[in-house]
């Protein structure tokens, strides 16, 4: 007999023995179990429990309060390309390759645009940047396949709720991610693994028919009687659907769509620095005594101050803080880790609500202009890629650490302690001082005296919005998705918005 049963269960025992016991059933009453959802109940330190969404199958009827119904969400079903013309795609990030995925499998044969190499060369071009300091504009943490997803973190949860989450994750797990990721509160597949799972989506994308040109940048368009002639570097591409998955990075890009004019608006983001502690110290401070029977503890954190929030994003549990510019002589911090979250540290971004007041001078691309000065003045402090640092105490009181003391720092380039003032803008300085001992008190630790800031995170969320109706922009042969679109923030965001808008192409059959 099949049941789906919720059950809690301290974490530090064993879950064969408490289906067993809770059940009250004999070991050989038990035929299987299988874990439909884990997540970690850690509100009371001194009982942390498992929570489990559990299907079993028994041999006898049972009687437990806990039997839930489970319905299996519908399959997704891709109908075929109703057009004529061949879609192209510009980027190949994760609403790229979930809108070119699902393209190929209904037959388009997309052709897909990205201005960065394949995973391998990338790999040689990230590293090249973190020991020797030359980048490369086109090919580095955010541009290349899989775009700013694929040297991150690697999360994949969402606060979205929709049925096609279920299919982004099992397409993952279909190209060789671990299917933990299927049943985890907080799904995460890492650096390591991203690199490649990516390219294993590329590959059935091309199978099907797709084309990838890698090193080929989208430059232009001309519009056309009913079509749209698409201008790269690696020759021009007549469409009656371009797809712009640009992520948020690609300022050249907008400033091209400007001069179409393109409909666009700012929006409302967030900036401020990544914060680093011992990840020992997080476990402990989250799991209490459970810590060793648990992987590394991620934290969320927010707290509203009088005039803006403050909060923390993109958490990486045992991870690296990265360079992840695409522009020369500036700095640009954010977060990457491994599948098995091995770092000694924990880092997080430690972001300030920026709002369109602050920073909106008439034109949809100020926010550009405003991160890019923040982005080169944290260059210009130390000139050598050096990021403009300082410990949380010396910060607090308004003074400069010298060097770092129990944790070390894990910023590629070396640290340039300074008044982190002399970068970020006032209020964002006044905002983090008041809400780093706020925060203190959801998560004991989070002001430790040590704890590194490393700025600065200014690339968390697009400064624009390129406007849409029914994923259609102010030209009708453009259509933008993802992070850069604005809709989207994310991994999964922004691969739900890619098969989203193929969905609703393949309506029109
Ligand atoms: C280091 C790091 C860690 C992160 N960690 C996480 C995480 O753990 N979880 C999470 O959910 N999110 C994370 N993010 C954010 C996440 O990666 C992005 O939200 C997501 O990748 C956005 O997807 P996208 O497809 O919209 O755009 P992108 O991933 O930015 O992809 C856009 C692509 O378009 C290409 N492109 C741009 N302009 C052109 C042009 N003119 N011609 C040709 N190609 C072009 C770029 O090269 C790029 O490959 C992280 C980001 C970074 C940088």
């Amino acid at each position: 007999m099949k049941y789906v049963i919720e059950l809690k269960m301290q974490v530090d025992k064993n879950l064969k023995m408490t289906i067993l016991h809770k059940l009250k059933l004999k070991p050989q009453e038990l035929i299987s179990f299988k874990i439909l959802r884990e997540s970690i109940d850690a509100r009371n330190k001194e009982e942390v429990k498992y929570n489990y969404l559990l299907e079993i199958n028994t041999k006898k009827k049972i009687n437990y309060k806990g039997i839930k119904d489970w319905p299996n969400p519908e399959p997704l079903i891709i109908s075929p390309w109703p057009f004529a013309s061949r879609p192209v795609i510009v980027g190949l990030g994760p609403a790229g390759l979930f809108a070119g995925l699902l393209l190929a499998r209904s037959g388009a044969k997309p052709l897909i645009i990205e201005r960065g190499e394949e995973v391998s060369k990338r790999k040689i071009k990230v590293d090249e940047f973190f020991k020797n300091k030359i980048l490369d504009s086109n090919s580095n943490v955010v541009f290349g396949e899989g775009g700013a997803g694929t040297f991150s973190d690697g999360k994949l949860q969402t606060n979205i709720n929709s049925p096609y989450i279920k299919f982004i994750l099992e397409e993952f797990v279909k190209h060789g991610a671990n299917a933990d990721i299927l049943v985890s509160n907080y799904p995460h597949i890492g650096t390591d693994v991203l690199a490649y799972v990516i390219p294993n989506i590329r590959k059935e994308i091309e199978a099907l028919g797709g084309e990838v040109k890698f090193n080929t940048t989208f430059l232009d368009y001309q519009e056309e009687k009913d079509a749209v002639l698409v201008k790269t570097s690696n020759g021009n591409f007549l469409t009656k659907h371009l797809i712009l998955a640009l992520g948020h990075s690609a300022k050249d890009t907008f400033l091209m769509l400007a001069r179409h004019n393109i409909k666009m608006s700012p929006k409302n983001f967030a900036i401020g620095v990544r914060i680093e502690h011992l990840q020992a110290k997080i476990n402990t401070s989250q799991y209490g005594k459970f810590a060793r029977y648990l992987p590394p503890a991620n934290y969320k954190l927010a707290c509203h101050l009088k005039e803006r929030s403050v909060f923390t994003f993109c958490m990486c549990p045992g991870g690296y803080v990265v360079a992840s510019q695409n522009e020369a002589n500036t700095i640009v911090t954010n977060g990457m880790s491994n599948n098995k979250r091995e770092g000694i540290n924990a880092n997080s971004a430690l972001l300030v609500e920026v709002n369109v007041t602050d920073y909106y001078k008439g034109n949809p691309l100020d926010g550009f202009n405003f991160i890019g000065e923040i982005e080169k003045k944290a260059f210009q402090m130390a000139n050598n890629y050096a990021a403009p640092a300082n410990l949380v105490k010396e910060f607090l009181d308004s003074e400069v650490a010298t060097s770092p003391r129990s944790i070390n720092p894990t910023y590629p380039h070396g640290l340039h302690f300074c008044q982190l003032e002399e970068v970020l803008p006032e209020f964002v300085i006044k905002s983090l001082k008041e809400a780093i001992p706020l925060l203190n008190k959801r998560l004991q630790g989070f002001s430790d005296p040590d704890a590194i800031l490393t700025g600065v995170e200014t690339r968390s969320s697009s400064p624009v919005r390129i406007e849409r109706t029914n994923y259609q922009s102010s030209c009708p042969y453009i259509y933008p998705i993802g992070e850069g679109s604005g809709y989207a923030g994310g991994i999964t965001t922004s691969a739900l918005d890619g098969v989203k808008l193929v969905l609703e192409l393949l309506k029109k059959n």
